[in-house]
This record gives C-alpha cells, sequence and structure tokens, in this order.
C-alpha cells in the first residue's frame, strides 16, 4: 500500500512503528488496485477516488467539557474530520461518527450529535451512520469522513522553487486553550476559532479548479508540525518566513514572540497550507480574498533539503524545531 513519508516527532514515530509492523500491506493485486493513497496522507484514497479519513477527540485530550457546549464539542471535531477532505480537495459526502458518553448523560449525547450534524450539514455532508456506546467517565468521539477526490491533491507534489502559503490567519484556537488553562475567558473571537472551525472545503476546490495545487496539507498540529509533514512526504525542505505569517488577531493580543510561537506550533486551525509554483498565486489572491472574506498569504516557499526552517525578519535562519502539537512527546501535560 502507498505510503507517504510523515515528519518528526513522537506521535509519529509511533505511528511510523506501527506501520512498520502492519508489514508491506497486502499484494493481492486487486486489491492493491483499489487503493490510491494510504496511510500518511490527509485522508486514505480509494479507485474513483473515493477519500476516507477518520478524526478522534478525547475529552480532557482535546477539549474540557467545561469549556464548550455539547453542540460545539460535536462540531469542531467533524470539523477536524471534514477538514481532512479539504486537504485533498475532496468534496464531501457523508460522515459517520462514533460517540461514547458517561451513562444518564443522554442529553449530552443528543447535544454533541446536533453539533455534528451541523458540521455535516454547513460542509454539504449527510450524516450516513454511527456507533453510540456507554463510556466510563470522558467524552469520546471518533468521526468518519467520506467525500469524492478524482484527482486528489496529495502531501508529496511540493518541489524546489514553489512558494508556500496559507489560509485564514493562525493561533486563534490555541490562543483559547491558552486562555482557559490560565483561567482566563478566551475573547469572543479566539472561542470562536476553537470551538466552531470552519473546514475550508469551497476554498480548496476553488484553488484546485484553477490548478494551482501541486501539494496540500490542512493545520490540525500547527504550521510548523503540518509544513514538516508536507516536507517529508515531497522529500523536500521548508523555509518559512516569520514575518509573514498571518497571526491571528485574537493570538496577536500577547508578546509578539508568543503570538508568533501560537500561530506556528498552535495547532486545530483548520486552515489549508499548499504549494503552488512561484507567481501562480499571486494574480488569484486578491479575488481569492474577496470570494471567501478570508486571507490567503505567501509564508514561504520549497526548498532543497529536509524539515522546516524560520527566516526571521533580519535575515537569521533556524530549524522550526518541536513545538507542535504531540501526543506521544514522552513528557507529561
Ligand atoms: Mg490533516
Amino acid at each position: 500500500v502507498k505510503q507517504s513519508p510523515l515528519g518528526a516527532g513522537g506521535e509519529f514515530d509511533l505511528i511510523r512503528r506501527i506501520l512498520a509492523g502492519a508489514g508491506t500491506g497486502p499484494t493481492e493485486p486487486w486489491l492493491q488496485s483499489q487503493i490510491r493513497a494510504g496511510p500518511g496522507d490527509d485522508c486514505a484514497v480509494i479507485r474513483d477516488g473515493i477519500a476516507v479519513s477518520v478524526d478522534m477527540s478525547v475529552e480532557d485530550v482535546h477539549f474540557r467539557r467545561d469549556w464548550l457546549e455539547p453542540s460545539e464539542i460535536g462540531y469542531r471535531s467533524a470539523a477536524a474530520a471534514l477538514s481532512d477532505l479539504a486537504a485533498m480537495a475532496a468534496r464531501p459526502i457523508g460522515i459517520l461518527a462514533a460517540l461514547a458518553v458517561p451513562r444518564r448523560e443522554a442529553d449530552l449525547a443528543a447535544g454533541i450529535m446536533e453539533g455534528v450534524a451541523a458540521a455535516a450539514h454547513d460542509s454539504g455532508a449527510a450524516l450516513l451512520g454511527g456507533d453510540l456506546s456507554r463510556s466510563p467517565d470522558r467524552v469520546v468521539l471518533d468521526v468518519v469522513a467520506l467525500g469524492h477526490a478524482p484527482n486528489p491533491v496529495m502531501r508529496s507534489g511540493a518541489r524546489p522553487g514553489h512558494s508556500i502559503w496559507v489560509t485564514g490567519s493562525l493561533g486563534g484556537a490555541a490562543a483559547a486553550v491558552a486562555a482557559w488553562e490560565q483561567g482566563r475567558s478566551p475573547s469572543a473571537a479566539a472561542r470562536q476559532a476553537f470551538a466552531r472551525p470552519t473546514p475550508r472545503v469551497a476554498e480548496a476546490a476553488w484553488l484546485r479548479e484553477r490548478g494551482v495545487l501541486h501539494a496540500l496539507i490542512d493545520l490540525s498540529d500547527g504550521l510548523a508540525g503540518d509544513a514538516s509533514h508536507l516536507a517529508a512526504a515531497s522529500d523536500v525542505g521548508i523555509l518559512l518566513d516569520t514575518a509573514l505569517v498571518p497571526v491571528h488577531p485574537a493570538a496577536a493580543e500577547g508578546h509578539p514572540a508568543a503570538a508568533l510561537r501560537l500561530a506556528l506550533h498552535g495547532g486545530e486551525d483548520y486552515e489549508l497550507c499548499l504549494a503552488a509554483p512561484a507567481g501562480a498565486i499571486e494574480a488569484l489572491a486578491e479575488q481569492f480574498r474577496q470570494t471567501f472574506q478570508l486571507p490567503l498569504t505567501r509564508v514561504g516557499s520549497v526548498i532543497r533539503g529536509s524539515g522546516v526552517a524560520l527566516r526571521a525578519p533580519g535575515g537569521s535562519v533556524a530549524p522550526a524545531g518541536a513545538g507542535g502539537f504531540d501526543h506521544f512527546d514522552g513528557s507529561e501535560p
């Protein structure tokens, strides 16, 4: 099965170990012919361009129940799964949701599923099915997203000389989490970014139609970490200009270095990061901004080499290093 290499990090070391243990996958020719993309991209893609992804949300890992309304727990989880469809430039078809809640929490379950259905509706997807279970104490929600991508945009198409662009602005969701963790209430804009992210499905389709998407990923772990996956899959390096990174207004309220850290390493923005030939997007960017009321910003370039480097305004270059969200980084929260 076609696998795409991932970037550095404990979570991704564990995925590499699991995939190594799984062997080389099916060798039967019919089965091989059904699979166009396997592990390591945003979705698996099977023949005729059916794209599938799965995304899990665990209480006290991805959210706290006192931060969000039940419907928001459902909305953001489903939006995260749908964002992986956007990351292949796939058109959503439907979602399936498996939910576990503590006993006697029927209203909680109903509220969460109301949010799941709303996110599906907002992206033009149907609710196709699911599963409901009792949980000992925590909420666990697992969402499968199904879409159609006859010409999926993979992570592997970035080439030296391409430009790196991102949609929207970054660090808003992380600013909300930082506020809650410091015992403050996040601003309305930060809370919105965390609780009701918008999968960039229409934006990806618009860019794909114009032939400018050579590589694509969604920003779930933070720009630095997700760019490292794009770099690894494409066997290139990525140089990000820190002065160009569009910082979300809610993240920009603090010290500039802290704001940049939220934007580069915060995660859960669910914006898109793409590679396009140099000069290909400049002429489209203003039309994009007017169509979607959303920034489209060049943040760096693809270079020979590997990994992600940051170029400061003075010109000094340093490896981006760790700092994205990593479930298995070995440190305790
Ligand atoms: Mg993704």
